[in-house]
């Protein structure tokens, strides 16, 4: 741990602009600077950076934070190592101190570390598991590559073997054991191969272990999330697949563990899963630093479809190249078994784009020799390509199309054309570019007073004197009571979340949401003051009619008491 004072003098010495510059050309535009995105592919520059707010944002991407976040995504280190870096340009020298949580969360790394050198050699020793890594087609290097292992069957095997290294409690933080009401403890996973989960440096810092006979217990169970592991910010495999996945310029993604593990297996080393859960943005970010570029191979049942769906809305929205796996078989690794790796690999070669995936997917849910069926599908197809947002790609998809239906691709594109705005709630697949709706004077004004609110404390005061998070539009809630909570502005409140979101990693959206509003041309804002008078006329006009609504009622009720003290109440509201 760095001395918070040698980082906030190393930021301070290191201008923001000056670094970012050695990586990305900038031009200058009003207040901030603005260049390509070194994050993802752009055509456009939306790549923002403020000198006074010593921050970066992608308005593309929606990558943001300061010099030393900037530092961590460019050269892929952790955040130790960027203080370093820098520190070094502006020559500061640094001195480590020691940190509670940093070296509670070391004791938790050991932890996972010792498990697994556990399993490893339980699964050595156990016939039953070992016949089912034969029957799975696993040779001894994946398994060792992998790092897999056997939770013997038993209750206190484990807890066992650690108790005399770590205290109890401790095991129990890393997920690796369970507390009984009487305080006693026992082994969480029982009779299961075990895949220790590496973060992307190859540490262990969760386990997966899966059922070998057919059981009625749950198939996979992974370890809870803990101070070092949340599931939806780590990549299962990454840490083998990360040089390949640079090398081919292509990550394939898989559902689970026993996928990622066969792939690699059958050569195919730039497989990773998600684990077990709905494929994230933060997942996806952690696949830039290595490649924009994925194929999606995930099973082809309904839940696997449906999961497909997700995935290619969230890479889409940070511009991914992506295609979709039509295999021949349940999931890669029944392809494996099945056809051979050959067959994996030229179905790897041979999958479509994802748009094409997309409209297929539509055109199968109609009967296309229905002729109302068939309008309806091609209207469902169009919106798909009109979210494309791209006029080269939307006339090729309608050839596509075209050939697919039967009809003239002239008609198509009238169609295209003649009808209304693009439904943008259905399909997200555009990318996240700002789509300025017409707005109302309230709706301006929350943005500008949230905006204002990022930067002044005195303001934010004011503000929740008056008015509850809940007064505004369901957009700020996060926002609202985040500023609520702390009394952060500009880019140390952009800092504090970063540190926050490794905790919370809801609080990551938030972060985007805030560090977008600070990096907003500021030229054409309402000032805060104005903004906070708008909203609080808004309140009053609100109850105003509220109370007129009671008082017609109480009249026409000829309850005169109540009508009177609501028109006393009317009256002292001007
Ligand atoms: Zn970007």
């Amino acid at each position: 741990m760095i001395d918070p004072k040698t980082i906030e003098e190393i930021k301070l010495k290191s201008d923001i602009v000056a670094v970012v510059g050695r990586y990305v050309a900038l031009k200058k535009r009003g207040r901030n600077y603005l260049g390509l995105c070194p994050f993802h592919k752009e055509k456009t520059p939306s790549f923002t950076v403020s000198p006074e707010k010593s921050l970066f944002h992608c308005f593309g991407c929606g990558k943001s934070g300061n010099v030393f976040a900037f530092i961590r995504e460019m050269e892929q280190v952790d955040f130790v190592q960027a203080v370093r870096i820098l520190g070094e340009q502006c020559g500061v020298a640094i001195e480590e101190i020691k940190n509670e949580r940093y070296e509670q969360n070391e004791i938790l790394y050991q932890i996972n570390a010792e498990a697994a050198l556990f399993f490893a050699r339980q699964l050595a020793q156990n016939p039953e598991a070992q016949a089912y890594l034969q029957t799975r087609g696993l040779t001894p290097e994946v398994v060792q590559a992998f790092e897999l292992g056997f939770a013997p069957d038993s209750w206190s095997a484990l807890y066992d073997h650690l108790k005399s290294k770590f205290n109890p409690a401790r095991v129990e933080e890393a997920g690796l054991l369970v507390k009984k009401d009487n305080g006693e403890y026992y082994d969480r996973f029982r009779k299961r191969l075990m895949f220790p989960i590496k973060n992307y440096q190859g540490k262990a810092i969760a386990f997966s272990g899966r059922i070998i006979d057919g059981s009625s217990a749950a198939k996979y169970m992974n370890s809870p999330e803990t101070p070092i592991f949340s599931k939806g910010h780590n990549l299962y495999g990454l840490h083998l697949a990360k040089k390949q996945i640079a090398a081919q310029k292509q990550a394939v993604l898989v559902e689970g563990q026993m996928d990622v593990v066969a792939c690699h297996a059958a050569g195919f080393s730039n497989t990773v899963a998600s684990l077990g859960t709905a494929f994230t943005s933060s997942q996806a970010r952690l696949l830039t630093r290595y490649s924009n570029n994925v194929v999606i191979a995930y099973d082809k049942d309904e839940a696997g479809l449906n999961a497909t769906d997700k995935t290619i809305e969230v890479l889409a929205a940070l511009n991914f190249q992506i295609r979709v796996l039509d295999l021949p078989a349940k999931d890669p690794d029944e392809m494996i078994k099945q056809h051979g790796a050959a067959a994996l690999q030229a179905a790897l070669a041979g999958a479509g784009d994802y748009v094409q995936y997309l409209l297929r997917r539509s055109l199968a849910k109609y009967d296309l020799h229905d002729r109302l069926q068939k309008s309806r599908a091609a209207q469902d197809c169009l919106r798909i390509i009109r979210n494309l947002g791209d006029r080269v790609l939307e006339s090729e998809y309608i050839k596509w199309l075209s050939r697919q239906i039967g009809v003239g691709p002239e008609i198509l594109h009238e169609s295209q054309k003649s009808s209304i705005m693009p439904n943008f709630g259905k399909g997200v697949y555009v990318s996240r570019k700002y789509v300025p709706a017409p707005k109302d004077k309230y709706t301006k004004a929350e943005e500008s007073l949230i905006t204002a609110m990022l930067s002044d404390v005195e303001l934010r005061r004011s503000f929740f004197a008056q008015f509850q998070p809940a007064d505004l539009a369901e957009q700020w809630q996060g926002v609202l009571r985040y500023l609520q909570q702390n009394e952060f502005t500009d880019d140390k409140l952009i800092e504090q979340l970063e540190q926050d979101s490794a905790q919370q990693p809801e609080l990551s959206a938030l972060k985007e949401t805030l560090s977008a509003c600070l990096l907003t041309q500021t030229d054409r804002r309402l000032d805060g003051a104005a903004c906070l008078r708008l909203l609080t006329e808004r309140k009053k006009e609100e109850l105003r009619q509220r109370l007129r609504g009671e008082l017609a009622e109480a009249e026409s009720a000829g309850e005169e008491t109540k009508a009177a003290g609501l028109l006393q109440e009317l009256q002292q509201l001007r």
